[in-house]
Formats: structure tokens, C-alpha cells, sequence
């Protein structure tokens, strides 16, 4: 079979030589406890629940949707955002469901780059960007995401050469990996920098609504200037622990929804209508839902780092997203530590270069597991000697 070049182009899955030992462990009746996966272990609200079921006995739903999705869909995204971030958006040209952050940031490159285009992506990042960015024929330019800067780029690293090429910038705050926060500031400067070297800036913000101690994560486009430069992504998955229905939104520059809907519209047919009746259940539900939520997480966060600490690596608690990000000890690689853990605790976490090179010399731990289980897994690991 003649298979397209881009199929190649995907990096080998990092996690084959892991995944196979977890397969192995628990074909022996081994419990193995993955702190691996960011996917809500909590089900979603009964009441977004009951929504869908009623959707789903209305016929009207059983059709096709349309792209740009239904219009109380785009009123209850534009109204979440005005109650959220203080920002009007127009629901008819500045809102656009779509079938999962994933699927937009994936098309979203098909909007901006061409072959040979630049991409500048983080590393470590979220692997869709970069995949996107090669499935459309561009290169990606990494942006060492870096301890020492916070985890945001040094937007003056890039040079103005790169800086001209590039057709887009990808961002992602509150960060996974790192659980990094961006401030007002920095986006000021991004906004800056995409207006100078004409580069469309893509926001990934799927986890704004996971964050503790009272933190709210800030929206991109509460900056000024940056609805002319950009889009944001956002995702009912992990704000509403909706990962199984798919559903998400991009807002932001009206002319970008308008081509990532050109986009759509040739290649998917939307959102099924009973999943953004879910969707409008959840953003016009009270703010104040998902407190109790990110509570949960908030204690799962501080008994991670508690252990991390006590076995004595470095860790910053997170201020949002569901990760722990860890440095390990640097006779370690992330992978020799990952195995370790694996072999002498049966606890899977994430080797931090499975997220891009300057991912190594960490861990990630997700936050999205049982109590009972968490708590096991960190009474193993917190008998290890490292
Ligand atoms: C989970 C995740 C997504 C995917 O969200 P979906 O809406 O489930 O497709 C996008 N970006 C980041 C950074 C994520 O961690």
C-alpha cells in the first residue's frame, strides 16, 4: 500500500515500550494505578445529563446539523463569555461550535498553513498543534517552553526571520504539560508580536476553567487587540467533564471563524444537535457549578505534591489544569524515571518528553483518578527510595 507521506510524519507513539509493560502487569493481575491520562474521572452533571436525553427524543436532532451549529449553541457560548471574561462576542460571526477543542485546533491549521509554512508551537505542548501543523505540509518552529520564564515562550528568541515566515502561534494556557498560567501581560505582548510579524495567534484554552485557591484563569481575548490577531479554543471536556460527548468552541476573529467554518463545512457536518443542547445546559448553568469540582481536584493536587515533596523532588503546585508537572532527579531520564515507578510501584505516570524535548527532565501526574486509587498510588509511591 502507498500511504501519503504525512502518515510517516507522526512521530512514533513515545509510550509503546510503557504501554506494553502496563499490558503485561495487568495480564498478570497486577493493579496498576495510571496517574497517565488528563480524562475526568467524575461524570458529568446529571442535569446536562437529563438534557441530552430529552434532546435525544426530539427528531429535529436525529438530522444533520449545521456547521455554524444552533443559534441558542452560539448565544449560550457568547453569553458564558460576557458572564466569564466580560467580552462581548457577536454569536453569529464570532462563535463557532465544534466537535471537540482536538478537531478545531487540528482544521485550524489547514486555515493558516500552507506547505512550508512556519508553525511556532510550543515544547512541551499539547501534541495536536504540531500534528496539525504537519498534516497541512508547514514546519513547526519550537518555543522552548522554560522553568525560568514561567513556561511561556520568550517571544524575543525568535528570530525576525522565523518571526516573518510564520503564519501562526500556538498557545496554550493554563498549560498541559506544565500547569503554567499565563498573565494579561504576556498576552499583551503576544498580541504585539502577531501584529508586527502578521501572525495569527491560536489560543488553547481548554482548561480555564480548571484552577484553585480562588485563581481564575484569564481569557485571551480580554486583551485588547487580540480579537483582530486571533482565536480562542475552549472545551466542555474538562470544564464539565464532558471528554465522551465532543464538543467545544472556537471563538474570537470573525474572518478566522470564518475560514475555519470553510474549513467545517467540506469536511465535518457539525456538532449533533443533541450534544449542543448538552452544551447549552452546561454554559448557561451558574458559574459557580464546577466549584465544588475543582475542590475535588484541589485536595487531589495538594496530596500529589505533598507526596512529590516527601519524596523529595521539586514541584510547583499548579494554579490550574489538571497536571502536576515534577522535576525529577537528573540521574534520571523522564523515561528511566516513568519505568522506575512502573517497576517498583506499579504507578503509571507521563514522561515528560512524550510532550517535546524540553519536556525531559520531568513528570506529569494527572489529577483525574479516583480518590481510593490516588490515594493507593501515592501510599506506593511514597514508600520508594529514589
Ligand atoms: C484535553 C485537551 C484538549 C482536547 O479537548 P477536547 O475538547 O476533548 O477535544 C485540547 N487541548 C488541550 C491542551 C488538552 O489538554
Amino acid at each position: 500500500m502507498k500511504f501519503a507521506s504525512r502518515i510517516d510524519k507522526v512521530p512514533p507513539y513515545l509510550f509503546v515500550e510503557i504501554s506494553r509493560k502496563i499490558a503485561q502487569k495487568k495480564a498478570q493481575g497486577i493493579d496498576v494505578i495510571s496517574f497517565g491520562i488528563g480524562d475526568p474521572d467524575i461524570p458529568t452533571p446529571e442535569n446536562i445529563v437529563a438534557r441530552l436525553r430529552e434532546a435525544a427524543l426530539d427528531p429535529a436532532n436525529h438530522r444533520y446539523p449545521e456547521t455554524d451549529g444552533l443559534p441558542e449553541f452560539r448565544h449560550a457560548a457568547a453569553g458564558w463569555y460576557q458572564r466569564r471574561f466580560g467580552i462581548s462576542l457577536d454569536p453569529d460571526t464570532e462563535v463557532l461550535p465544534l466537535i471537540g477543542a482536538k478537531e478545531g485546533i487540528g482544521h485550524a491549521a489547514l486555515c493558516f498553513v500552507d506547505p512550508g509554512d512556519i508553525a511556532l508551537v510550543p515544547d512541551p505542548g499539547y501534541p495536536v498543534y504540531s500534528v496539525g501543523t504537519w498534516f497541512a505540509g508547514g514546519e513547526c518552529h519550537w518555543m522552548p517552553l522554560l522553568e525560568e520564564n514561567g513556561w511561556l515562550p520568550d517571544l524575543g528568541a525568535i528570530s525576525s526571520e522565523v518571526a516573518q515566515r510564520a503564519k501562526v502561534m500556538w498557545l496554550n494556557y493554563p498549560n498541559n504539560p506544565t500547569g503554567a498560567v499565563a498573565t494579561s501581560e504576556y498576552f499583551e505582548r503576544v498580541v504585539e508580536f502577531a501584529r508586527e510579524n502578521d501572525v495569527a495567534v491560536m489560543h488553547d484554552a481548554s482548561y480555564s476553567e480548571v484552577a484553585y485557591d480562588g485563581y481564575k484563569p484569564i481569557s485571551f481575548c480580554q486583551v485588547p487587540g487580540a480579537m483582530d490577531v486571533g482565536l480562542e479554543f475552549h472545551s466542555l471536556s474538562k470544564s464539565y467533564n464532558m471528554t465522551g460527548w465532543r464538543l467545544g468552541m472556537a471563538v474570537g476573529n470573525a474572518e478566522m471563524i470564518r475560514a475555519l467554518m470553510v474549513v467545517k463545512s467540506n469536511l465535518d457536518s457539525g456538532v449533533p444537535q443533541a450534544i449542543q443542547h448538552m452544551g447549552i445546559e452546561a454554559l448557561n448553568g451558574p458559574l459557580d457549578s464546577i466549584d465544588a469540582r475543582n475542590a475535588v481536584y484541589q485536595r487531589r493536587r495538594d496530596r500529589v505534591v505533598e507526596v512529590m515533596r516527601g519524596m523529595g523532588l521539586s514541584v510547583d503546585p499548579p494554579k490550574a489544569s489538571l497536571y502536576v508537572w515534577v522535576r525529577i532527579p537528573s540521574e534520571f531520564t523522564s523515561a528511566q524515571f516513568a519505568e522506575k515507578l512502573l517497576e517498583e510501584a506499579d504507578v503509571v505516570v507521563t514522561a515528560g518528553n512524550g510532550y517535546g524535548s524540553h519536556g525531559e527532565g520531568y513528570i506529569r501526574l494527572s489529577l483525574t483518578i479516583g480518590d481510593e486509587d490516588l490515594e493507593r498510588g501515592l501510599e506506593r509511591l511514597a514508600t520508594l527510595s529514589i
